[in-house]
């Protein structure tokens, strides 16, 4: 049994034992599926995580516009792997990693720091926001990659609404039911599609008397939106965000933002200001600084996204007992996705399990791409599936047949079943508390992004 590691009064994980020590930092996509892949291997595993659960992050949007709760798209570690006999969960932050000496660094919940001895290593700590290196955007815009990002968007909407209804002057009234998304990507446009949802449904409740809609406008650089999709998916999606009054605006970046609003610039030269007090990011991350970390103590470049190039089995280059994953990591240039994280992962947890039975090792790691898929409307997503496109209602059931599977334990799978087929015939969400205090005009949540920029 490992050795439990929730405070700082345990003994080191450190600690002797005939069995391989395989730490894993990161419990996101990546990480979990190493760990989970590796329950029955004789190896003590311990997973080292800032955060004390596992999200969802495909349904942070969810959680943004008050459809569901945090809990429900993330849930604990330790109650995930309480069955896993082999694994100790380990709440702290990885700072380093000493290559040489083979142990990690890591920052614990109480300001102390210690180092934990690893005979392999699997590093799956993901990515965070970038704003294309305009750090200086960060206290202005709305980002919802965390939850707590999430719950500070939804703070965000709810006051905006609050504030538009008390609000005299027309406006000041538009500023604040103008809401920009930046990335038309799917996250992008999901959160277009629920703030269309949302919007309808609050203003049956504030705003009985002012016809004027809100303003929900969906910026990108690229002349398409989802533009990794099959062009007839994309000009679907295209068409139904139009009709349900999401202005959409291509060929177009940020140029500038501020607490009153977002200069936009197309390709063109043409500039445009629009007054608002929620400009939404949904455009670019940057891998884990632990990336470059790796990369320049194994004497390799990152790339323009921040990940570190790994061999075909996911190793680091000069260190068969390192491996990085998922968003952090270059492996044939795959997208930043949930589908390559996880195949990662479960790769990784069979290399090491054979190794440390003896079994030949298996061959490269190769994905297998199943299809990408997007949500619209309550009744309208694209899925492309093994090639087979699919919109409309045929689309959502596909869409939420795959989100449900994905979701980690059968009561969350459960109560999102729920709360969506409530909403499908209510049109009414339930979580709309405003968390932070009425008086924050902006409560952004203030970031410190670093390097260059990459979309997702
Ligand atoms: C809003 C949003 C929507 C998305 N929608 C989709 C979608 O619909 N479909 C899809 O396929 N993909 C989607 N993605 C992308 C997908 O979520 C990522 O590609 C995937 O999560 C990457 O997995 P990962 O394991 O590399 O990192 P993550 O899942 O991000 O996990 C990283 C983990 O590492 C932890 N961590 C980070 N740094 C440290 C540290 N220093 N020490 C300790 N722990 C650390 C984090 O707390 C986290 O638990 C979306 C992403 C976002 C942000």
């Amino acid at each position: 049994m490992p050795t439990p590691a929730s405070s700082a009064d345990t003994p080191p994980l450190t600690a002797a034992s005939h069995r391989p020590r395989v730490v894993v930092i990161g419990a996101g996509f990546g990480g979990l599926a190493a760990v989970r892949g590796l329950r029955h291997a004789p190896v003590e595993v311990t997973v080292v995580d800032r955060t004390n659960h596992h999200l969802f992050q495909p349904l942070v949007y969810q959680v943004a516009t008050g459809l569901l709760s945090p809990g429900e798209i993330a849930p604990a570690l330790r109650k995930i792997l309480r069955r896993q006999h082999n694994t100790a969960v380990l709440l702290a932050e990885a700072t380093d990693v000493d290559l040489t000496d083979r142990h990690i660094q890591v920052l614990e919940a109480d300001g102390t720091t210690r180092a934990i001895g690893y005979d392999y290593l699997v590093v799956a700590a993901g990515s965070h926001d970038s704003y294309f290196g305009h750090d200086d955007w960060a206290e202005h815009l709305y980002p919802m990659k965390t939850l707590t990002e999430a719950l500070g968007l939804r703070d965000q909407i709810l006051r905006a609404y609050e504030r538009a209804t008390e609000c005299g002057d027309p406006a000041g009234r538009a500023r604040w039911t103008t809401f920009v998304i930046v990335g038309a990507g799917p996250t992008g446009v999901e959160i277009a599609g629920q703030l269309v949802a949302l919007t309808r449904e609050l203003r049956e409740e504030l705003h009985r008397d002012d016809s004027s809609p809100a303003r929900i406008i969906l910026i990108d650089a690229l002349s398409e939106v989802l533009s990794t999709f099959p062009p007839t998916l994309r000009a679907h999606a295209h068409q139904r965000l139009t009709a349900m009054g999401v202005q959409i605006l291509l060929d177009t970046r940020a140029d500038a933002v501020d607490a009153a609003g977002i200069t936009v610039k197309a390709t063109d030269g043409h500039t445009e200001r629009i007054d608002t007090h929620t400009v939404i990011w949904a455009a670019g991350v940057h891998a884990s600084p632990l990336a470059a970390t790796l990369a320049h103590a194994a004497g390799i470049d990152i790339d323009h996204k921040g990940r570190v190039p790994v061999q075909r089995n996911c190793s680091l280059t000069g260190h068969p007992e390192v491996f990085v994953i998922g968003d952090m990591a270059n492996l044939h240039d795959l997208p930043g996705l949930s589908a390559p994280a996880i195949q990662e992962g479960r790769y990784v947890a069979k290399v090491l399990h054979h190794r440390t039975v003896g079994k030949p090792t298996p061959g490269p790691f190769t994905y297998r791409d199943r299809g990408t898929m997007a949500t619209i409307s309550a009744r309208d997503a694209i899925a492309d599936i093994y090639g087979v496109k699919l919109h409309g209602r045929l689309g959502k059931l596909a869409w939420a047949a795959v989100h449900i599977s994905f979701l980690v334990g059968w009561g969350n799978r459960v109560g999102v079943l729920a709360r969506w087929a409530f909403l499908l015939g209510s049109r009414t969400r339930s979580e709309r508390v405003i968390l932070t205090s009425i008086h924050a005009d902006h409560a952004g949540p203030a970031h410190s992004p670093s390097g260059p920029t990459a979309d997702r």
